[in-house]
């Protein structure tokens, strides 16, 4: 049976990930979106073991001790990490899978799984992202700023990543990826192993 690809999607804090990532999941079927672990506090309507799963940071510790991440990192003083269980069982079920990490954990998944895809996905300016991060109103002052100023060092490295997506609509921007998810389908090397196993 055909695998999965998976695809990472990173960009700065309330550039619209969650947004955009919410619209394409119900456009587009046979995909699996990871459910993170993290440390940090839920927001407002986010629900445990759907938009992620809240743990203590005992408790991540010990699955970083027992390799139970594919990849985790710190971010503006909380970990979050990718289980691994779920990734592969979803790949193996031959679903795409999309994962919303940032850049460090992203050059982890790149290093253990090097035909990974990596989409950026960008504000259409500082100021509209500063604006966005201001409205969701899920943010003190103080961590807008942080999560501003990581934003800056993350879009250094937007260079190094496979295809970038400027989120100036939703509609734009879920267009966007499932014009590259579907074109990732269309390389050679898959369709002719379709071919030829027929
Ligand atoms: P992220 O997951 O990247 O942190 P969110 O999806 O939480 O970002 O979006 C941050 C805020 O920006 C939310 O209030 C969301 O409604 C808003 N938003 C997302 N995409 C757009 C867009 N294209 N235009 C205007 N506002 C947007
Ligand atoms: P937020 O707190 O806004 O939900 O997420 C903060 C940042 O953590 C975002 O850039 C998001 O992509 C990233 N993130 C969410 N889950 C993971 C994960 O499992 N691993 C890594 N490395 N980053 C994550």
């Amino acid at each position: 049976m055909r695998k999965g690809k998976t695809f990472i999607i990173s960009g700065p804090s309330g550039v619209g990930k969650s947004t955009v990532l919410d619209a394409l999941l119900r456009q587009r079927g046979n995909v699996y979106f990871s459910v993170s672990a993290t440390t940090r506090d839920p927001r407002p309507g986010e629900e445990d073991g759907v938009h992620y799963h809240f743990l203590d940071v005992d408790t991540f510790r010990a699955h970083i001790v027992d390799d139970e991440f594919l990849e985790y990192a710190e971010y503006v003083g909380n970990f979050y990490g990718t289980p691994k269980k779920y990734v592969d069982l979803a790949i193996n079920q031959g679903k795409d899978v999309i994962l919303d990490i940032e850049i460090q954990g992203a050059i982890q998944v790149t290093s253990k799984r090097p035909d990974v895809v990596r989409i950026f996905i960008a504000p259409p300016s500082w100021s509209e992202l500063e604006r966005r991060l201001t409205e969701r109103g899920t943010d003190s002052q103080d961590k807008i700023q942080k999560r501003l100023l990581r934003a800056k060092v993350e879009f250094q490295t937007a260079h190094t990543y496979d295809y970038f997506v400027i989120n100036d609509t939703v509609d734009n921007a879920v267009m966007e990826l499932n014009a590259i998810m579907t074109a990732e389908h269309c390389k050679p090397k898959e369709r002719m192993e379709i071919i030829n196993g027929r």
